[in-house]
């Protein structure tokens, strides 16, 4: 592995590391103001940090093998750096002077699986430039300014729950959050539990034309109730007005909501076990972002011996798996799982333990 001293021929001042995230429950909530509830997976993101040694910043990351030099004062640029520049002007919008800087990164974060190596990426900058700079910035203010930098310069539309994700929580601990208010508490994981999360290998084409239209259907049915946003709505009788799919789509949210709120009382893996089984069921059914790979693998976790439930997790049509099994099994059940996945002609990986 190359290292930041074979790269920039210097040794770094600081370092600093934030994890990627899995959503457990609360999913298609957050853009209807909802509940979520992710944890910190076991992989990190690590970013170095040195004074550059002229006037240009530059940015390299392992993973990809790749450098850009760039002067503080030119456009963004429109790879992986805009990630890492896009926190450097979110920062100087806010009146922090970021000198030019030799940053480094490496990561254990899959990119492009869902498990948000953008918030980690995003996160371990901040955190490594608010210890280079001694900035006084709180773990919250972390994840805004990670977002902002995310929807600014990287030109994604993305909620607040990765980077809060990433900030807060870690892989002993789930976060609750209230996406509107920012509420939030740490939990523990359910006793006996952890955590499998395994890649369907089916690319998520439809990802964002279905992302964009459930969004909008979700808008649609909040103003035909007359509400804000459909977290408003808690009673299930309030949407029986709604023709379909709009009903259905609202039953969902309202749904998961309730899952949510009652895993935050804190349950018995059991128990959450189910409320992600009907959350993959709500998924499908009701919300329709499940595709048959999805099914599938979800349908074995679920059959598998020590598995206490299990569900797609991000935005569907593709893309990740999350299971809670019983501490200790993960890796065996994950691997006997993927052998049985692939026996139905699909490919799928394991992402974790
Ligand atoms: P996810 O966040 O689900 O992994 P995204 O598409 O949101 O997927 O973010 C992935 C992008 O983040 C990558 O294409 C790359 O631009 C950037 N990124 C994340 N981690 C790294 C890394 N270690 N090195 C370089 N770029 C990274
Ligand atoms: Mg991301």
């Amino acid at each position: 592995m190359t290292t930041f001293q074979q790269i920039f021929n210097t040794e770094p001042q600081v370092q600093a590391s934030a994890p990627g995230r899995v959503n457990l429950l609360g999913e298609h909530t957050d853009y209807n103001d909802g509940f979520v509830l992710p944890t910190a997976i076991p992989q990190q993101t690590t970013v170095y940090l040195g004074l550059s040694p002229d006037e240009q910043h530059h940015i390299y990351s392992q993973e990809l093998d790749k450098q850009i030099s760039l002067l503080p004062t030119d456009d963004a640029p429109e790879d992986f750096a805009s990630y890492i520049v896009g926190c450097i002007r979110v920062l100087e919008q806010q009146g922090t002077a970021v000198p030019p800087l030799n940053i480094y990164v490496t990561s254990a974060v899959p990119m492009g699986s869902g498990l948000s190596s953008s918030a980690a990426l995003e996160v371990a900058v901040l955190r490594g430039l608010r210890s280079l700079l001694s900035l006084d910035l709180d773990d919250v203010r972390i994840a805004q300014l990670g977002q902002q930098a995310e929807r600014q310069y990287a030109g994604v539309q993305c909620g607040i729950m990765d980077q809060m994700a990433s900030s807060l929580a870690d892989a002993e601990h789930l976060l609750f959050l209230d996406t509107r208010t920012l509420e939030r508490a740490l939990l523990p994981l359910p006793e006996g539990a952890e955590i499998v999360v395994m890649d369907s290998g089916i690319p998520r084409t439809l990802a964002g034309s279905g992302y964009n239209q459930r969004r909008a259907e979700c808008e649609e049915a909040a103003q035909e109730l007359g509400v804000k946003a459909l977290r408003d709505v808690t009673d299930l009788d309030a949407i029986a007005p709604l023709a379909e799919p709009l009903q259905q789509r609202a039953r969902h949210v309202i749904t998961e909501n309730g899952r949510v709120l009652q895993a935050k009382q804190g349950v018995s893996a059991q128990k959450f076990g189910e409320l992600m089984n009907a959350s993959h069921a709500s998924l499908r059914d009701d919300y329709e972002v499940s595709v048959e790979g999805l099914d599938q693998l979800v349908d074995i976790l679920q059959a598998s011996p020590g598995v206490f439930g299990a569900r797609l997790t991000g935005a569907g049509f593709g893309g990740a798996c999350v299971a809670l099994v019983k501490a200790g099994e993960g890796v065996a059940i994950a691997k006997s799982a993927l052998e049985r996945y692939r026996q139905t002609g699909h490919q799928g990986s394991v992402l974790v333990p």
